[in-house]
């Protein structure tokens, strides 16, 4: 009898596999990881998961106006 124990789970499916983040946003304080398809926000080479962290890496932050 032959065994057949690793045939039991079957091949790897690639579609299983959680996605590996290729990057994460540069703001310090939040270093969020960043997947392949994801919209981000990119400074030089500095990538953001938002507008609001690029502005605040750049040292900008939102106030309002005539305080
Ligand atoms: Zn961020």
């Amino acid at each position: 009898m032959p065994n057949l124990d690793r045939f039991a789970t079957g091949l790897p499916d690639p579609q299983d596999q959680p996605q590996q983040p290729i990057d994460e946003c540069m703001l310090d304080s939040c270093q969020r990881p960043i997947y392949p398809g994801q919209i981000v926000w990119k400074h030089g080479c500095d990538t953001y998961c938002s507008l609001q962290h690029l502005a605040e890496d750049l040292g900008a932050s939102q106030i309002s106006a005539g305080e």
